[in-house]
Formats: structure tokens, C-alpha cells, sequence
């Protein structure tokens, strides 16, 4: 294409004006173009303790949903906790997947029961299985502590049932857990938290 002197100021001039307007944020492309949404907007923050290892990272856990009966919550994020002593926002392959941990269809959410003999599991409610689980403790208890030893000497004594408690608990809930649990002669105890 021929291009005289005339010419080129014009379309110098034009594009000039138009390099100019799309620095004032008046781009038709920019105008056209839908601001994308922060996916953590609109969601709820709760802090948590990440279950799988006994470092205990602390994890921040974004749901959707605000609690009312009718919406379906649902956690589509999680994150190291940046203000956690343990971790300071970091987190651990295992830890950086617990999103697939949550949303696992083999994730057990409710206490099951298999009965003795039986190849199934069933579902109970949660006061089922407290109930049971405390008749069973008491029983147990009942036939097998142990009082004296064969000297006579006095050493309240359970050893056929035993305490494995989460590596998640806080400081003061594994406290009285052992408290509770020593006060019954259990002896057979453990935390994951023990580092
Ligand atoms: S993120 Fe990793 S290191 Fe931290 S508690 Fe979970 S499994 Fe353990």
C-alpha cells in the first residue's frame, strides 16, 4: 500500500488515540471481558487440626453455604494456616490433598457396628455406640481389674482393654483423657502426639 506523509500522521494519529484510550481502560476487549471471581470469595473460614499425622499442622478449611437449613454446605478449599505455630501455612503432601480426603465416597462418617459372627456392617446412631461401647468398657472392667497383686500390695490395675487417643487433640482434652482414663487403672495407653 502507498502511504504518503499525509497519510501516515493519520494513522499515526489514529493509533495514538486508540493506544491512548486503551490506557485509560477503555479497551473494547477489556470492556467486553468478564472479571473473573476470587474462588474463596463468599466462602466461611474455620480452622482446624489436619488428622493425619501427629505434627498436628494447623489447617484453614473454606466452606460454601451459610449454615441455613436449606443450602448444602460444602468445603471446596483448604489450606495451610499461616498463623499456626506448628506449620506457619505449610503443608505436607498428605496435608495438601485433605480435600480428596474430605470429599473420599469411602470416608466413614458414621459409626458402624459388626456384630460377632456377622460379615456386615451396619450403621448406628452415635448414642448407639457410646452406649455400647460404655456397657462393654464396664464389663470388661468388671471381670478383669485387678486389685491387689499376689503380694497383697494394692495396684488397681485394667489390663485387658486399652486408649489410643487422637493425635489431633489439644493439650487439655489429652490431659483429661489420661486423667480419666488412669483413674479407671487403664494402663494400656497411647498418643499419636507424642513428639
Ligand atoms: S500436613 Fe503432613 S506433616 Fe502436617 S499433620 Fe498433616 S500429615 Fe502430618
Amino acid at each position: 500500500m502507498d502511504m504518503n506523509r499525509r497519510h501516515f500522521f493519520r494513522v499515526s494519529s489514529a493509533g495514538l488515540v486508540g493506544s491512548s484510550l486503551v490506557a485509560l481502560g477503555f479497551s473494547p476487549i477489556a470492556a467486553l471481558a468478564e472479571t473473573r471471581n476470587f474462588k474463596l470469595a463468599r466462602t466461611t473460614e474455620t480452622r482446624n487440626t489436619c488428622p493425619y499425622c501427629s505434627v498436628g499442622c494447623g489447617i484453614i478449611m473454606y466452606g460454601l453455604g451459610d449454615k441455613a437449613k436449606n443450602v448444602a454446605s460444602e468445603i471446596i478449599h483448604i489450606e495451610g494456616d499461616p498463623d499456626h505455630p506448628v506449620n506457619r501455612g505449610t503443608l505436607c503432601p498428605k496435608g495438601a490433598g485433605l480435600l480428596d480426603f474430605v470429599h473420599s465416597a469411602n470416608r466413614l462418617k458414621y459409626p458402624e457396628i459388626r456384630e460377632p459372627g456377622s460379615k456386615e456392617w451396619k450403621r448406628v446412631s452415635w448414642d448407639e455406640a457410646m452406649g455400647r461401647l460404655v456397657k462393654m468398657m464396664k464389663a470388661d472392667r468388671d471381670a478383669n481389674f485387678i486389685a491387689k497383686n499376689a503380694k497383697g500390695e494394692t495396684v488397681n490395675r485394667w489390663l485387658s482393654t486399652g486408649m489410643l487417643a487422637a493425635s489431633a487433640s489439644s493439650n487439655e482434652s489429652g490431659y483429661l483423657t489420661h486423667k480419666v482414663m488412669r483413674s479407671m487403672g487403664m494402663l494400656v495407653f497411647d498418643n499419636q502426639a507424642r513428639v
